[in-house]
């Protein structure tokens, strides 16, 4: 076989991915991880002091022990934990190299990056759902000031911004902004902050919000985004408020136009998700497999680390059966 193929490619190095290239090793495939950002890069990108809701053990891939400081990991930790785990697993990376495209040729995948081209007997995608954002679609939402991600508050110390959403992202940001002296005015569709948001964080957000220090407008959305100001409807009718900087903490979706690439169907008008079977993950293209939240379709908050680890271990048990037969 030449140099560029493997029995199994992966498709994104994040903790999921990670875990299926452990079970490769297990198993005696060759293997190669493709990533276009650094090693888990979506974790790389969570804001700079995120804590997780999973305690550590909850993390933990391929029997390496995650040490964690404090009752629950930080961002900072998971970095340096998945390193040590491609390291102890001599996993095969390469980063920084994005998939583009995937055909076949000579009944093997072929795998087009921005920088090669690769064959596999079987074929893992495992490219989450942190590279899309969920857009407000309203006007002003291309400006600069506007933003889906989050790293940290000193930048805003003193502005006035705005947080729209009412789950963990929009929470931490808007508490960890208020803490750095930003004047923070939270939009909310719903009438309450979720039930979902960390319980250890959640009397924190209710308590800001019941004595004024920070602003929520409930049932309300944002209408239009200015240089200066934004609109916002609310129960009491159209207002307008100053403002410097808009967090638009609305979710993230996976990105389907590669399953779609590789003749993955998705399905549904309303779910979105992409067509797999719920044992083995082998999606309706014979040889492509889904691991990890790429799975979810716009419930992105059906999978995560925790519980979709285990997506590994059924993935290779029905490739194993296939490769030795
Ligand atoms: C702020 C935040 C906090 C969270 N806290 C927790 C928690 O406490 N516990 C928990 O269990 N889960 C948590 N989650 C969810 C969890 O982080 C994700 O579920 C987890 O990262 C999923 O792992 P994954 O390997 O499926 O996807 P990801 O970690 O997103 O990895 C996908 C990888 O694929 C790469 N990729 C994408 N497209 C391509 C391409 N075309 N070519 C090459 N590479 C590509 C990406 O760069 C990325 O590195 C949290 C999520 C967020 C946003």
């Amino acid at each position: 076989m030449s140099d560029n193929y493997f029995d199994v490619i992966i498709i994104g190095a994040g903790p999921i991915g990670l875990s299926c290239g452990i079970e490769a090793v297990k198993r005696k495939f060759s293997h190669l991880i493709i990533e276009k950002g650094c090693l888990v890069n979506s974790i790389f990108n969570y804001p700079t002091n995120m804590t997780f809701f999973s305690t550590s053990e909850r993390l933990e891939i391929g029997d390496v022990p995650f040490v964690s400081h404090g009752d629950k990991p930080t961002r900072r930790e998971a970095l340096e934990y998945y390193r040590r785990v491609k390291h102890a697993w001599n996993l095969n990376v390469k980063t920084y190299e994005k998939v583009v495209s995937i055909d076949e040729e000579n009944n093997n995948f072929l795998i087009t990056s921005n920088k090669g081209k690769y064959f596999c007997a079987k074929l893992i995608i495992s490219t989450g759902f942190f590279d899309k954002p969920n857009y407000l679609n309203i006007p002003g939402e291309e400006l600069p000031k506007v933003k889906h991600y989050f790293d940290e508050a000193h930048p805003y110390a003193y502005l006035k911004l705005v947080v729209v959403g009412a789950a963990n992202s929009a929470v931490d940001v808007a508490l960890e902004t208020y803490r750095r002296g930003s004047k923070v005015t939270m939009v909310i569709r719903e009438d309450k902050i979720r039930d979902s948001v960390k319980y250890w964080v959640k009397p924190d957000i209710d308590n800001r919000i019941k004595e004024g220090s920070i602003k929520a407008f409930f049932n309300s959305n944002i209408l239009k985004i200015k240089e200066s100001e934004v609109d916002i409807q609310t129960p009491n009718g159209i207002i307008t408020i100053e403002n410097d900087f808009v967090f638009a903490m609305t979710g993230y979706h996976p990105d389907h136009d590669l399953l779609k690439n590789a003749g993955i169907n998705i399905l549904g008008d309303e779910d979105k998700a992409p067509e797999f079977d719920p044992e083995t993950f082998e999606t309706n293209r014979k040889g492509i497999y889904l691991a990890g939240v790429v799975c979810s379709g716009i419930d992105t908050g059906k999978w995560f680390i925790e519980n979709s680890r285990y997506h590994a271990s059924n993935i290779f048990n029905h490739i194993e059966k296939h490769m030795k037969n």
